[in-house]
């Protein structure tokens, strides 16, 4: 790979940044990526320019091309995916089979955008008025700025692009300055994909130049987010001085419930699964594992076990479940909320410990607390990696009101064997997304995305509701006669 610099793409050609950033490998930090053009406000100032003047012919564009372009683009992504999730393990630290199953998916998204192209109607009807008719119909916006984090490197790319892109907009995206690998291998794909010049734009560099000059820009008409609270919060109130629209998924902290009617291997497995899978760095991870008493010690023995089979280790090893950390202040930031949980007298069944393998890379094993409340701060707070924390409650009305005290409601769930109870948590809990006998992460792609409270801001993510944020209605009145 030596020296080639992977560039910015803007209107149509392959640019050149001030500076590179060094894309390195958390699971063998001896292995270089590759390196990226780091833009600057003035490439950032370019894209947008550019997209807007795209904009004016991809917004009157076909449905029919439009729905070849993405079509073609999911489909390359399906058949590289292998090749293509190698990079992308390589680069964010979860394992290879992660990384293959985030590149399909993110084709998926545009095959299902490539699909939904062809269904975007508009409503007849007739006015108040005798003699007037009126139409409700969906309009593109016009520039829509991107900015993702970098856990999902491709698939949070993906399902905002393709929804953008779907419905007539132009696009500047900018990718975490950690993770630009799959980003660029999107943009790559896109080139080759006969979407006309400066209609998608990728400008990589900081979220502070980068992110910042994008999300204050007066010419964009829309900004679509996924990260931190705190940039999140800092990116909304920038929109609303534009009066751009803006759509925020943020952190999370999801309740687990486990109920003691619940059948024991599939609390087991869901819990494993959405508390330690993806190095628990997913804003749907279960952190918290609400047990009822009755079910708490022979769960919480069964899990232990279940957790000592893990294998942690390089990305790329086969039979790995649990990846690297993706960098040394996340892990930083793991080992620090581990201390709090033991301060504040969360009791550690195991792990959390720094792991030193084969390979120099951000390793720990995934860890395990009991006997904690949902008072502390390793349960109010979202970790962002494998270390989940049991909350023992009497009954399943204290489970269901513990798993809803939370500053954030993005995903919650449930295990039981009680459909009454089941049916009364999918109506109660204060999340967007609720899963019955099934893991907190995992969702699909036709449906929408999205959380309560701190998780979430604006219309949903995915499925037809994206069309929400990616469309604006016009009503038009007409007397024909
Ligand atoms: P982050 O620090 O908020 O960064 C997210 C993106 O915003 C990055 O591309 C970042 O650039 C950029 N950014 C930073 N400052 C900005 C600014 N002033 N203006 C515009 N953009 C700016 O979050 P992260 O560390 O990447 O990701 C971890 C967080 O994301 C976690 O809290 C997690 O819960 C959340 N997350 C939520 C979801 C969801 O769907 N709800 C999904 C994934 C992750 P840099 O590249 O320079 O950092
Ligand atoms: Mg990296």
């Amino acid at each position: 790979m030596a020296d080639e610099v992977y560039q910015n793409y803007i209107n149509g050609q392959w640019v050149d940044g001030y500076d590179v950033t060094i894309n390195i490998n958390p699971s063998d930090i001896s292995d270089i990526v590759g390196l990226y053009s780091k833009g600057d406000s003035g490439d950032c100032l370019s894209a947008i320019a550019v997209a807007n003047e795209a904009f004016e012919g991809w917004s009157q564009s076909g449905l029919e091309q439009r729905k070849v372009i993405l079509d073609k683009i999911g489909a390359e992504l399906i058949a590289r995916s292998a090749e293509i999730g190698e990079v992308l393990a390589r680069e964010e630290g979860k394992t290879l089979a992660e990384g293959i199953g985030e590149v399909v998916r993110s084709g998926q998204f545009f095959q299902y955008y490539a699909a939904e192209v062809l269904r975007l109607m508009g409503e007849n009807t007739v006015s108040v008025r005798p003699g007037v008719d009126v139409e409700v119909h969906r309009e593109p916006l016009g520039v829509v700025g991107i900015v993702t984090p970098w856990n999902f490197p491709m698939a949070v790319a993906a399902w905002k692009v393709a929804p953008a892109l779907a419905y007539g907009n132009a696009v500047v995206l900018k990718p975490a300055e950690l993770v630009p690998a799959s980003a660029w291998i999107l943009a790559e794909v896109i080139s080759r994909s006969g979407l006309p010049d400066g209609v998608f734009n990728l400008v990589m560099g900081s979220g502070r130049e980068v992110g910042e000059t994008l999300c204050t820009s007066a010419n964009i008409q829309a900004v679509t987010f996924t990260g931190s609270v705190e940039v999140g919060r800092h990116i909304a109130k920038n929109a609303i001085d534009n009066m751009a629209r803006v759509q925020l998924e943020m952190g999370s902290k999801n309740a687990l419930v486990v109920l003691d009617d619940a059948d024991l291997d599939t609390a087991v497995q869901c819990a494993v699964a959405g508390a330690y899978y993806g190095t628990g760095q997913k804003c749907t991870a279960s952190s918290r594992i609400i047990v009822q008493a009755g079910i708490h010690d022979v769960f919480v023995a069964k899990m232990t076990d279940a957790i000592n089979a893990l294998v942690v280790g390089n990305a790329l090893t086969p039979g790995v479940h649990i990846g690297a950390v993706v960098d040394q202040r996340q892990l930083d930031q793991n080992l620090k909320y581990m201390e709090i949980a033991k301060q504040e007298g969360a009791e550690l069944v195991r792990g959390g410990e720094r792991l030193n393998l084969d390979t120099e890379g951000y390793f720990m094993s995934p860890a395990l607390f009991v006997n904690t409340t949902n008072q502390m701060q390793i349960n109010r707070e979202e970790v962002f990696g494998p270390i989940a924390c049991v909350i023992k409650v009497d009954s399943y009305q204290e489970a269901l009101d513990v798993s809803n005290d939370s500053d954030f409601g993005l995903t919650s769930g449930i295990i039981t064997s009680s459909l009454a109870l089941a049916g009364h948590f999918k109506r109660h809990s204060k999340s967007g997304c609720v899963m019955v006998n099934l893991p907190t992460a995992g969702t699909d792609y036709h449906v929408p995305f999205g959380g309560r409270k701190a998780s979430s801001y604006g219309p949903r993510e995915q499925g037809q509701y994206a069309r929400d944020f990616y469309t604006i209605i016009k009503t038009n009145y007409s007397k024909p006669y």
